[in-house]
Parts: C-alpha cells; structure tokens; sequence
C-alpha cells in the first residue's frame, strides 16, 4: 500500500514520461522563475524531467515551502483540472527542464492514458487534503458565530472545498486586531480576506466565490451539447457519461457540487460501498469525475429561465448570462422543507432525517425518536420506527390528524403503545454538542415539552426547484417535471413533436431535447442509486437528439 505521501507525489515511469512528453511542450526554465502565482487560472500541468519546482504557500521571497516536486514528480491539484485559480505558487527551485501541457491537454492524457491518469488524478486529490491538513489558511472569514451569514460563507466554502480559516469574533481576540487592520468594526462583519489581500465587509456568495478563485468565464458564441441544471448526484452522472462520451458539457449548480447527498453524513445504501460513505466524498469524487472528462462544473451558478432561440436552447443565469446549448438536463432536485427554529443547520445530517429506512431506524433503536408531519408519509415512519425505538414522538402541527392521513394508518398509531401522538404542536427549540440532543415543541395551549432525543425526522414535504421552468416544460400538480409516458396525451400533438416525428424519450420533457432527472421528475424515487441511474441513462437520449435535432 503506497503511504499519503507517494500517493500524492507518485514519480512516473521512463515510459509514462515519454508518452506525457509526446504530449507536451518540452521547456528548459532558469532557477527562480515562475511558473505560476496564486491566483492564476488555467495555470497548465509541468512535469519535471530534470531539476526541482519550489511548491510555496503566497507570493513573497520568504513564503513556505509546501511541497518540492524533482524528477519524475508533476505540479498540480484539483483546481488544475478544471483551471479554477491556483492555491499555492510554483517556482523553479533550480534550473530545470520541464515537459509542459496546457489545460484540455491535460484532461486528453489522463483521459488516453489510464495509468498515468489514474496516478494523476488520485495525487490531487490527496494533494488538496494535504495542503489543508498542513496549516495551509486560505481565505480568512471572520464573524460571529451566532451570525447566519457568516454561516452561509463557512457552509458555502466547506461545501466547496475551499480552504478556509476562520475567526470567531466571540472567542478569538485576533479577530479584532485582524479587522482594525482593514478599517471595519466588529459590526461590519462577516468579513472576507482573500489570499491576495483583497477583502469585502459582508459579501454575497457571489463575491465570496470570486474572491475564492471560483468564477467562471464564458463565452458568447459557444454552443454546447448539453447544459446541466443542478449538481447533484442526477447531474453529475449526467456530465460524467456526457463528457466521457466525447460531448461538450456545462453543468451549472447554484451553490455547490454534491446536492441534497453531499450534505448527507453517511450514505449506506449507495451500491459499492459495503462500509458506506460519506455524501461529500461521494460527490466529491464523482465532481472530480467529471471534471477530468472535460466536464465544465461551475457553482455558484444559479440558472434563472430556460427558453429557445432559433432551434437553441437558451439558459439564463442569475446574472443574466445567455448560454446556448443542444439540450439541456433539469437535474435541479427538490428542496426539502425544513423547521425554522434555531440551530437546524448544526443538526442536518447529525440528527435530522428526511427518510426513516432501516439505516436510519438503527441509529434510534432503543431510543425516543420524533418525527414531525401529519400526512401517510409520517405515519408510516411511526409505525416503522416504533418496531425498535423505546418510544416515537409524532408532533403534528394541525389540531385532527385524522384530516390528512389514512384511517387504517391513525388507528393503527392510536393502537401502538410506545407512540405518543402530540396534536396542534410545532418545534420550537433544537439543541446539543455537535449532535442532535434534545427537541422542544409547544402546544396551542403554550405547554411545553422537552424530548430527550437523538433523531427528528421530517415528513413536511419537499418542493421541486422548478420555479425557474415555471411556463417552459410541463410539470404536474406539485411542481415536478413530466417527462415521456407521464406527459399529458396532447403533448404528442404539440406542433414541434408532429414535425419531430417521434414521442417524447422516456426522460424527455415536453420540450424536445430538454431532459430531466433525478429528485425533480415527477415520479422518481428519491434515492441517490435512481439520480445516478437517471441522470446516467438521460446522456443515451441527448445523444439520439443531437443526430436528429428538433
Ligand atoms: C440529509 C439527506 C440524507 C440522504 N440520505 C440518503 C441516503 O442515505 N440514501 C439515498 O439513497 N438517498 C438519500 N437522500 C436522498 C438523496 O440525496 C437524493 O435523492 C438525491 O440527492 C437526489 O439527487 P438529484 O441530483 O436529483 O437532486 P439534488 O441532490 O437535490 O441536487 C440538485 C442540485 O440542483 C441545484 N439547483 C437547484 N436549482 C437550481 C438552479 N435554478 N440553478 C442551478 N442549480 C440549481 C441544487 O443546488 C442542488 O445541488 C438523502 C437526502 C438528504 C437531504
């Protein structure tokens, strides 16, 4: 088993560097010069065949060595692959001769040379963990943690990978030294400090990115094959099939890689993993996936309208960037509702559940658990937990929770011994240590009562993030998306699918060459195995679209 270390900074073949040289640019550099700065994007990829690259963490003379790449050994981490700015300086530490392949260069050799690419890929990936698990800072974000904004920042940056250091102007008497140095008071905050020195009081997540090295450039007069909505499990199958397949992929999430299962603290029933696995590792790696296809994954991008434009499809960003693409894949998932009571984010994952299986179910075995909802959905969850919880909460907002769910299934509660059934009762307070601890709710007569508790789960429905496609596509009574079978029949007889010639594709919206998978279409399980399968199996009908456009 090769240590981190050789796996990160592996030293190549003879024969691995004449097939990278083939490739490459041969260059001979003189001690001192620099190959790239922090900050840089689309820095390209050096292999070193004589001498040594200084890896140092900032700009300056003195700044830290973090790494010494000699021959054999190769530059980069995973920002080169998708050309997002540069974390670290690289420097010739002596005179050197190097082999030198740009960006798309880069991704064909791991791309037709699967060893190499397969040594290349796994080194950045241990290469970022290295450079945090070293001390390297990053962005600086000071505030308090009691501020949701703030919050918002720490979550966007650790959901993105981006190192961070932060500040905690409650605890950390360099909070304010750091922000006298900058001319803003504690109550400007939360404030950013980017690597360059750049700062901002308050920022957007639009320029939090920016100052992070994240946003993207586009061009006016590309077409691409396939616009991905939405970088969820669904999209990022989607643009990995895609891109592998030779097409030309965007894929666009609003906030981060990863959707609604990279926020999940342990996935058990993802095939291939006996052990389960983390949803940030998971998405994690199927985002670097897709980049080392070619696959261009752009956050924060959130997409506004979707239209048609002489025989284009056209994106609309937030920002009002046009793109233009063949097809597009509506991968954009749904949006659970969620309690707005304090403290909710510190729990989601660590206590807060949105599905109640037999995973779930051993993790409150011989415990109270709460489950929150008035719908079968709820109930059913009741009747399953309560077959090995020592006691299940049901807390239903409404005063008859005959009203919304099955009789079988309240009498069925009613008869259960260890359920407690609290009628016209909301949460009003969340609270642990890293975990879900205990849950308060209140009643309509103002009594209170505190649940010792390490699971709440949320049967309040969820909402498909479909506002975007709102008088575009068909979508069914609740906002998801139709597609193939599920279509209205007048559909078929729409002006634009008598001239196509052919019946909506199985994962086809009403728009031809408009795809949707995963969470958001209608019908789906809400599963990451079906998001994957769907947005897999959506890349076989943008391929039949594109050799006979509509
Ligand atoms: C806490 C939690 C734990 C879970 N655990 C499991 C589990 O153990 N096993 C399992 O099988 N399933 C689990 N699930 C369900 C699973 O995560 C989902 O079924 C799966 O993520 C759906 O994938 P998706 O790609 O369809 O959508 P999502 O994961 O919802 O991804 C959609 C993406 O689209 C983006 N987006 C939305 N609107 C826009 C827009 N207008 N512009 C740009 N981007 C947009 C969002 O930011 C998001 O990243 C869990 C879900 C949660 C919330």
């Amino acid at each position: 088993m090769p240590t981190d270390l050789e796996l990160a900074f592996p030293i190549l073949s003879a024969h691995d560097l004449a097939a990278l040289a083939a490739r490459g640019r041969d260059r001979r550099v003189p001690a001192g010069e620099v190959l790239y700065s922090v900050g840089d994007t689309g820095v390209g990829f050096f292999v070193v065949l004589e001498g040594e690259i200084a890896v140092v963490d900032g700009t300056d003379a003195d700044a830290r060595r973090v790494a010494s790449v000699g021959p054999g050994q190769f530059t980069g981490e995973v920002s080169t692959l998708s050309g997002r700015a540069t974390l670290v300086t690289a420097r010739a530490a002596t005179d050197c001769r190097l082999i030198q392949l740009d960006g798309p260069g880069l991704i064909r050799a791991v791309d037709e040379l699967p060893d190499v690419g397969e040594a290349i890929v796994r080194a950045f990936m241990a290469r970022r963990q290295m450079l945090i698990d070293s001390g390297y800072e990053g962005v600086q974000i000071i505030g308090s943690r009691f501020s949701p904004a703030a919050h918002e920042l720490r979550d966007f940056a650790t959901r993105n990978l981006i190192p961070f250091h932060w500040v905690d102007l409650e605890t950390d008497p360099e909070a304010e030294t750091l922000l006298r140095g900058v001319n803003f008071s504690p109550a400007d905050t939360p404030v950013v400090i980017g690597r360059s020195g750049k700062f901002k009081k308050n920022p957007t997540i639009a320029e939090f990115a920016h100052c992070a090295g994240l946003t993207a450039s586009f061009t006016d007069d590309r077409v691409y094959d396939l616009v991905v909505v939405g970088a969820g499990p669904a999209g990022l199958a989607a643009s990995v099939y895609a891109a592998s397949e030779g097409l030309d992929v965007l894929t666009a999430d609003q906030l981060a890689a990863g959707g609604q299962a990279g926020t999940s603290a342990r996935i058990e029933n993802y095939l291939g993993f006996p052990a389960g696995i983390s949803g940030k590792d998971l998405t994690t790696n199927a985002l670097v996936q897709a980049q080392r296809f070619g696959a261009q994954v752009t956050v924060p991008c959130m997409v506004r309208s979707l239209g048609l434009d002489a025989g284009d499809r056209v994106v609309t960003l937030a920002d009002g960037t046009r793109l233009r693409t063949r097809c597009v894949l509506v991968a954009s998932g749904v949006a659970y509702r969620k309690l707005d009571v304090s403290r909710f984010a510190d729990f989601e994952g660590a206590g807060i559940y949105y599905a109640a299986t037999e995973m779930e179910a051993k993790l409150c075995r011989g415990e109270e658990a709460v489950v929150v909802g008035g719908g079968n959905s709820a109930g059913q969850a009741v009747v399953f937990l309560a077959r090995g919880s020592r006691r299940v909460h049901l807390l239903v907002r409404s005063g008859d929770l005959g009203a919304s769910m099955s009789r079988y299934l309240v009498d069925r509660l009613q008869a259960l011994e260890n359920v407690t059934i609290h009628l016209g009762t909301q949460v009003t307070r969340l609270d642990g240590d890293g975990r879900l601890r205990e849950v308060r709710a209140r009643d309509r007569s103002g009594r209170e009562v505190a649940i010792e508790t390490g699971a709440l789960f949320l049967f309040i429905g969820a909402e498909a993030n479909t506002s975007w496609l709102r008088n575009c596509v068909a979508l069914d009574k609740n906002g998801f998306v139709l597609t193939g079978p599920a279509l209205p029949p007048e559909t078929a007889q729409a002006e634009r699918w008598r001239l196509a010639g052919r019946a909506p594709f199985l994962l086809e919206t009403s728009l031809p060459g408009v795809f949707a998978a995963g969470d958001v279409r209608s019908g789906s399980v809400k599963r990451v195995a079906a998001a994957v399968g769907e947005g897999s199996q959506s890349v076989s009908f943008v391929h039949a679209h594109i050799q006979r456009p509509v």
